[in-house]
Parts: structure tokens; C-alpha cells; sequence
């Protein structure tokens, strides 16, 4: 059996970045590192945060067909390198993608068992103030990331889980169940294809706290 791949998504300013560091990876799964063409903010560091890399070189890597998936946002591009996806998964280790919802939209086509999850923010004044908070971006380019927020949202019905992430110990534990899941479920998958148990044993193992969250998720998806 391979590694699962997990693919994060959500607005900017969710807190999918803090949910990725706090993962506790215990040696089984890796976050992917980005190319991208935008430049870096203070504190971002060349190999870990991205590979900040010029236009031209990026298309260069799409002639090339590097790209596990890519796309333009917020006006730039970012692109998930496909090699060290393809080497870990066949190495048994989970990737987790930090990527928008265009690029999740080509995982679920190219990679079907890859497995979805939004990170949404508990609200719209929330989010405006946790990306104002981070100062890295100009007001034009808040408003513009912003100006997106409603579109992102209307992908939630395209992934596998949601987690609103109002409390970020909260949330990190909610993502870190969902992978716990993902691999019991597939354990459950397996020991069935062998016929070690009847199916009435088969239970999918749900991670959303559903009552909690689905509040929400419903109130941003009508807005
Ligand atoms: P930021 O500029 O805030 O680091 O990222 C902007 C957006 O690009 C975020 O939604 C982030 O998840 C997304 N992103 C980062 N890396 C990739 C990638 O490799 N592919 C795609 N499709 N989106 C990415």
C-alpha cells in the first residue's frame, strides 16, 4: 500500500500554514514544498517555505511537465514539483499539499484517492483581520485576496472533509484525526479485500465534529 495524499486548502488567512507546521509528522508524512513565482515575505526561507523561482523558469517547468499540478493565484503561479510526490508516496509516506482550490480541483482528477480537506475560517471578520494581522501583504492585495474568499467557499462541496478552524489546537487535532482516519479506513479496505472480516465490521471513521461545525460552514456557503 502507498502513502495517502493529503490536500489542504482554504482562503487565505484560514490558518492552513499553521495547521501544516503544527502536524505532528512522526516520520510518516511530509509537507510538499511549492514553487512559486511570488516573492518572499520576511522570515520565508528559499527550500522550506517555497522555491521562489522567476517566470520564466517556472513555465520552463511546465514544458518540462514537473508540475504535479499547478496554477495562477492571487496573479501568480504555484505548482506543486511532481517527482518528490511520486518518490514519497511510493515510499509509503503520506504528502500533505497546501494548495488552492484550483490545484485540488486537478488532484481529484489525476488522483482519486487523494483526500480533500477546507480549512475555513470562522468568519469573514475573522479572516480580514488575521491577514491584516500577518502585514505581509499590501491593502490592494488584501482586498484581492479577499475579493476571492466567496468562490473558494463554493468548493467545499468538492472535498472530503471541513474543518473550521476557530481554535488552531483545535483544528490541527481535527486534520490530524482525518489522516488517522483515511489510514484506518484504508486498513478496513484492505482487511476486507482479504476477506479477514465480515463487512458489517467496516465502519468509515467520520473526524468531522459535525454538530459543531456544521453551523458555520452553512453560513458562509449562503452568503
Ligand atoms: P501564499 O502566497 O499566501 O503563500 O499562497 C497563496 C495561495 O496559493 C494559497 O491558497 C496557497 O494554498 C496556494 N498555493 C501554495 N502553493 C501552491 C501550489 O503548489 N499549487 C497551488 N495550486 N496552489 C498553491
Amino acid at each position: 500500500m502507498s502513502g495517502i495524499l493529503f490536500v489542504i486548502s482554504g482562503p487565505s488567512g484560514a490558518g492552513k500554514g499553521s495547521i501544516c507546521a503544527g502536524l505532528p509528522l512522526d516520520g510518516i508524512a511530509e509537507i510538499s514544498v511549492s514553487m512559486t513565482t511570488r516573492q518572499p515575505r520576511p522570515g520565508e526561507i528559499e527550500g522550506k517555505s517555497y522555491y521562489f523561482v522567476s517566470r520564466e523558469a517556472f513555465h520552463a517547468k511546465i514544458e518540462q511537465d514537473g508540475f504535479y499540478e499547478y496554477a495562477e493565484v492571487y496573479g501568480e503561479y504555484y505548482g506543486t514539483p511532481k517527482a518528490p510526490v511520486i518518490e514519497r508516496l511510493a515510499a509509503d509516506k503520506d504528502v500533505i499539499l497546501e494548495i488552492d482550490t484550483q490545484g485540488a480541483k486537478q488532484i481529484k482528477d489525476t488522483c482519486p484517492d487523494g483526500v480533500l480537506i477546507f480549512i475555513l475560517p470562522p468568519s469573514f471578520s475573522e479572516l480580514r483581520k488575521r491577514i491584516e494581522r500577518r502585514g505581509s501583504e499590501s491593502p490592494e492585495k488584501i482586498e484581492h485576496r479577499l475579493s476571492k474568499v466567496q468562490s473558494e467557499i463554493a468548493m467545499i462541496p468538492r472535498y472530503d472533509y471541513c474543518v473550521v478552524n476557530q481554535k488552531l489546537t483545535t483544528a490541527i487535532r481535527d486534520v490530524r484525526a482525518i489522516m488517522r482516519a483515511e489510514h484506518i479506513m484504508r486498513l478496513g479496505q484492505l482487511t476486507q479485500m482479504i476477506g479477514l472480516y465480515d463487512k458489517k465490521d467496516m465502519r468509515r471513521a467520520c473526524a468531522l465534529r459535525v454538530a459543531e461545525n456544521a453551523a458555520v460552514i452553512a453560513d458562509w456557503l449562503a452568503d
